[in-house]
């Protein structure tokens, strides 16, 4: 079902409340040191404000809950910072940051806004019924709008107060820009995807990604696993894999997983080489080995030679590529190349390229290759629970078309 987008919404002289990602990493100071999150919700707070609404901004920042003890680092939680960033990107805009998520001097300041204007709210989670989604402070924040845009993907799996219990109380909920393409490029792998399509899923454990694999063995032509997860599926095939990555609770899974491929006409991809190190260092002593030639003392950290020859080619033939997982240790530059390939040939191929969130999104914007990709999900979470099929709380509250 299409869901309501703010671009059909009538946002003059409205007051709008925007549930943004402004979860940024901070510097010790507290100061913004990757502004990725807030640039990325630039285009819904440009339209509305353009449009004449009265934009009323909310997000989490942190986890107060964990340093709550610590008035310090509580401190360092605060939107403050935010706010300054943010009015710092938007040059002559108006920008007023309250001291609390709600309250009557929040009441007053929205009731004061003119057109254009944007007040910030408080860090949502300094309010106790946020993660708890609590109807009182649902139905306290929804009072300051008239109407509500989810433009936070990073959030919507989970049913908070501000980004589902707030849609019950508030006459109309839409997908901002941001939320809605990640809706519908996920949609598309998941409803009526180009085919071939082809699954690459990497990172460290199987048993952290099962429902995911379950799911996409349902829909895809090709499944392709590397990175740690791979070695797994090693060792269910009985190859000796030596110090790399073992998920235990895995082997059982992997041999189902391969079972299942067989049964659905699914081909799966396994790493046929591997780069071995004798150390989980960038300057450890390396080599390439074919799969089951893993001595004792060595762990495998990167894709071989042959087996990105493999993998691109493969990629090479799709029409559509669902990516999730580096498929090595990417963060050191000798464990890199593997992932690295990958993200190249997506670059210069035609496919639809769709990559999910976290760790695979930071890796394509180590490469520089990001503006490259179809696109990158801003959610790892969210984009992960996408592709097993689950209902997200902060998506299905919002109205349909
Ligand atoms: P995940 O959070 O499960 O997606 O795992 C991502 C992490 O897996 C990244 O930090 C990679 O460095 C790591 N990783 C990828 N390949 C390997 C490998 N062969 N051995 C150990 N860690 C790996």
């Amino acid at each position: 079902m299409k869901k309501l987008s703010i671009t059909d919404l009538d946002l003059a002289g409205k007051r709008v409340l925007m549930r943004v990602d402004f979860n940024v990493p901070q510097h010790e100071d507290g100061t913004v040191r990757d502004d990725t999150r807030i640039r990325a919700a630039l285009q819904s707070i440009r339209y509305v404000l353009d449009h004449g609404g009265k934009l009323i901004l909310m997000s989490h920042l942190g986890r107060p809950k964990k340093v709550k003890d610590d008035p310090a680092k509580l401190a360092l939680l605060k939107m403050d910072p935010v706010a300054k960033h943010l009015a710092g990107l938007l040059d002559g805009v108006k920008v007023t940051k309250m001291d609390q998520v709600v309250g009557d001097a929040v009441t007053a300041a929205v009731e004061a806004m003119a057109p254009g204007e944007i007040v910030l709210l408080e860090n949502t989670r300094f309010e106790q019924g946020e993660e708890k989604n609590d109807p009182a402070l649902a139905e306290a924040l929804a009072k300051l709008a008239d109407v509500y845009v989810s433009d936070a993907f990073g959030t919507v799996h989970r049913a908070h107060a501000s980004t589902e219990g707030v849609t019950r109380f508030v006459a109309q909920s839409a997908a901002g820009f941001l939320v809605a393409r990640e809706m519908e490029y996920f949609g598309q792998v998941l409803g009526n995807p180009k085919r071939p399509l082809v699954a690459i899923l990497g990172g460290a454990k199987v048993s952290d990604k099962i429902t995911v694999i379950e799911n996409l063995l349902n829909l895809v032509d090709t499944l392709v696993v590397g990175g740690g997860m791979a070695y797994t599926f090693m060792k269910a095939q009985g190859h000796e894999i030596g110090n790399s990555l073992l998920d235990e609770a895995g082997i059982e899974v992997a041999g189902k997983v391969m079972g299942l491929a067989r049964e659905k006409g699914v081909e799966l991809l396994l790493p046929v080489d591997n780069i071995v190190a004798d150390a989980f260092s960038n300057d450890a002593n390396t080599k390439t080995v074919e799969v089951g030639g893993i001595e004792a003392g060595w762990e495998g950290l990167d894709i071989g030679p042959k087996t990105l020859a493999l993998f691109t080619e493969t990629i090479r033939k799709a029409a559509t590529v669902v990516w999730n997982g580096p498929v090595g240790v990417f963060e050191m530059e000798k464990f890199a190349k593997g992932t690295l390939g990958i993200a190249q040939c997506l670059a210069e191929s035609d496919v639809i390229s769709i990559i999910g969130g976290g760790d695979t999104a930071a890796a394509v914007k180590q490469f520089g290759l990001a503006d490259k990709m179809s696109h990158v999900s801003t959610g790892g979470g969210a984009s992960l629970e996408m592709l097993e099929g689950k209902t997200l709380p902060g998506l299905a509250a919002l109205n349909d078309k």
